[in-house]
């Protein structure tokens, strides 16, 4: 959106709307919205959230050995508590935030008061910012992240894909394929703040080596590999994008669930389609059975299909299908309704299908059940694929990078965890089994008319592609 926006030269777009929202039945809507609100605070995860908001990631991550570092050589931080939540919350934060209405507050006002950033002052941020330009960048120094994330939200700079650019080139500058020469003259130690802090401005303004970093991290290895005289796929190989979208910073080796949600996630490898977080709660210890899971909005009959495949325990690469389209159909219909991811089962909070279906109900006065909900989430699913197959995507895009197949972690808990090549092929294909699709991850004429979508079947067919 923001390449778009600037693109068109626009600084943003207000709405300002002077009628009243009408709901079919008002005391209905607000009493099962007042029920939400007290089982969100009674859920177990609320107050972790609510204090500490996405940056407990850090700890969770690194307690895992699974937080990706120095552009994911390794899970393994050795420094991790100087960027966790629990610092932020310590030593910067000035109080919390939340959005309109939202009982979780997971954000935070925050002020770093000495030192060389001294006078820095914002809002977040996300684990993405910490871990991307953190542990990803070797940078342990949290005003300098601090002032970083503000850097980032005024130059319009999303912090994944910013943050995977300066890790490629650290990673490069690392191995020596990248020296003084190509930077202008910026050291790109792994920890250098303020080379990341120059890059980010040369980036916005498509200067310099900026330039270079300022159109992702797999474009800017195509253009290193060009300038160096070096085979492209040698530099793409080190670049952790799926359908060219770079990952935000989770580790996908020893977690075959999340590996495969990355990998067919239709926006690219991406945490915000069907990111299998439950596999990592359950590996917790936090879950035990099928009806720990109902308090996490999971309908039962769900929750039991996972326990009966398997699908929760991170290192089997059975049952993950049901695992990732439960998240994939939940997310686009919460994309759809409005609805903060952060409140579903995803973050162990309670606004499941069942509540969503409850409102809906009562908003609109047609009747929704749970199923009907995640019905409408699959229809939203499938006209995104549909899309992308007309774009050219096939199964060799819904393949995670390279990397997670040769390279085993290292270090830690995780040490010599990685991704096996036939149990990826089969996930796959139980994957677009259960979705309807074909081997090649394409949407059955058959399927896409069972969720009454005759037009999109249509459209695939006038292309020679159904
Ligand atoms: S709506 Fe979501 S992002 Fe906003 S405060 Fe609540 S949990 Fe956080």
């Amino acid at each position: 959106v923001g390449a778009i926006l600037g693109a068109k030269r626009l600084k943003a777009i207000a709405v300002r709307g002077t009628g009243e929202i009408s709901l079919a039945d008002p005391s209905e809507f607000e009493a099962v919205a007042v029920e939400l609100h007290e089982a969100i605070r009674k859920a177990p995860f609320y107050r972790q959230l609510s204090r500490y908001g996405t940056p407990i990631l850090v700890s969770i991550f690194s307690h895992l050995g699974a937080l990706p570092s120095y552009d994911w050589q390794t899970g393994v931080f050795k420094e991790a508590d100087k960027i966790s939540g629990e610092t932020l919350v310590s030593k910067y934060s000035v109080k919390s935030k939340a959005c309109f209405g939202c009982p979780i507050h997971c954000s935070h006002f925050y002020l770093v008061r000495e030192g060389e950033y001294a006078g820095t002052m914002g809002e977040g941020p996300e684990y993405e910012a910490l871990g991307g330009f953190g542990s990803r960048c070797g940078v342990s120094n949290m005003p300098a992240l601090l002032y970083i994330n503000n850097l980032c939200n005024r130059l319009g700079l999303d912090v994944i894909q910013a943050s995977s650019s300066i890790g490629l080139a650290m990673h490069l500058w690392q191995d020596k394929i990248l020296g003084l020469e190509d930077t202008g003259g910026l050291s790109l130690e792994w920890g250098n703040h303020q080379a990341i802090i120059e890059l980010l401005k040369q980036m916005a303004s498509r200067k310099g080596f900026g330039e270079i970093l300022a159109d992702g991290a797999l474009k800017a290895a195509r253009k290193i590999a060009r300038i160096k005289g070096l085979p492209e796929e040698k530099l793409e190989y080190y670049v952790i994008h799926t359908k060219g979208y770079a990952h935000s910073n989770v580790e996908l080796r020893g977690s075959k669930g999340i590996a495969l949600a990355y990998g067919v996630a239709t926006r690219g490898g991406d945490h915000l389609r069907g990111h299998a977080t439950q596999e990592r709660y359950a590996s917790l210890g936090l879950y035990k059975k099928p009806e720990d899971w109902v308090m996490v909005g999971v309908p039962l009959e769900i929750a039991k299909a996972w326990y009966e495949r398997n699908a929760l325990d991170p290192k089997s690469p059975t049952g993950k299908a049901l695992l990732v389209i439960y998240n994939e159909n939940l997310f686009a219909v919460a994309d759809a309704l409005g609805i903060c991811k952060f409140a579903t089962s995803w973050q162990n909070l309670p606004f499941g299908p069942e509540y969503m279906a409850k409102l809906v109900t009562a908003a609109t006065g047609i009747k929704y059940d749970w199923r009907k909900i995640l019905e409408c989430g699959e229809r939203i699913y499938n006209v995104e694929k549909a899309l992308q197959v007309r774009y050219g995507c096939r199964r060799t895009h819904d393949y995670v990078p390279q990397r997670f197949f040769k390279e085993p972690l290292p270090e830690g808990p995780r040490k010599g965890e990685v991704l096996k090549r036939e149990e990826y092929d089969r996930m796959l294909d139980e994957y677009y089994e259960a979705r309807g699709w074909t081997k090649e991850g394409i949407p059955t004429r058959e399927k896409l008319e069972s969720l009454r979508l005759k037009e999109v079947s249509d459209d695939l067919e006038r292309r020679g592609i159904l």
